[in-house]
């Protein structure tokens, strides 16, 4: 019992009450945690301003019998620009989406708090495009909740030599030679470049996670990858960026 300080991000509000709120903070030091905010929806209450959703804020909670409640709250960053434009807020809710899945309550998970942070700050700040940032996003928090593809060799028969041809596996988690490829049928041909860039969210430094390019082909290559991928490691359809392909944008 008592006050606990932690730096963490809105990633879902609830209204309740006449002006409160209860919202689920992903924290630095705790996981995820549930924390009501007293009279937050009043626009001249102490607490307004950094209990939006997205707010990355320092958190002073008080550890209630069956939550916390927000006791105060400054705002380090707010992500303005997100919030202000439709393609960006759709991919973000896509994150929002699979963070809220796959972050467990009470558990801390610096690792998978970064990249969220990160993504975010390159999707408000930055041109890169959404898709990719995405597609980065989900391989590495896969890999981050221990479901990295295997992209060494092939993973039937353990044959190095991927130059010719080269499958992915949804069946088996990971790539495969052409001669075995050619016999999974379940199994997608993937390019050079998508098997380059797999290896490189999978495996390399936080550092360069992000700094590269991909060719547009390359980019929706990945992209069907990781949808699949994400599909059957999470077990749930994730749809919010099908708005956009209804909006005809990337
Ligand atoms: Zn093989």
């Amino acid at each position: 019992m008592g006050y606990i300080k932690t730096k963490g991000i809105i990633i879902k509000e609830i209204n309740t009450g006449e002006a409160d709120k209860i919202l689920t903070i992903f924290s630095r030091n705790y996981g995820k945690i549930s924390g009501s905010a007293k009279g937050a929806r009043r626009p001249k209450n102490k607490l307004a301003a950094a209990t939006q959703m997205l707010c990355y804020s320092d958190f002073v909670l008080f550890k209630g019998r069956d939550m916390y409640s927000i006791n105060s709250c400054d705002i380090i960053e707010p992500f303005y620009e997100i919030r202000n434009d439709v393609v960006k807020l759709t991919y973000c809710a896509h994150f929002v989406d699979i963070i809220n899945d796959a972050i467990q309550e009470g558990q801390p998970a610096p690792k998978a708090l970064q990249l969220f942070l990160n993504s975010l700050h390159l999707l408000a700040k930055t041109e890169k495009p959404p898709e990719l940032i995405a597609r980065i996003f989900e391989m590495r928090l896969l890999s981050i909740l221990g479901y990295a593809p295997y992209l060494k060799c092939c993973i039937e028969c353990g044959n190095a030599d991927l130059s010719r041809e080269v499958f992915f596996s949804f069946k088996q988690c990971g790539v495969l030679c052409q001669d075995c490829g050619r016999k999974e049928q379940s199994s997608i041909n993937i390019s050079q470049g998508t098997l380059r860039a797999l290896r490189h969210i999978a495996h390399c430094g936080f550092n360069e996670l992000f700094c590269f390019d991909l060719a547009p082909p390359l980019i929706n290559e990945m992209g069907r990858i990781c949808k699949r991928y994400l599909r059957e490691r999470l077990e749930r359809e994730y749809t919010k960026l099908d708005f956009l392909k209804s909006l005809n944008m990337p």
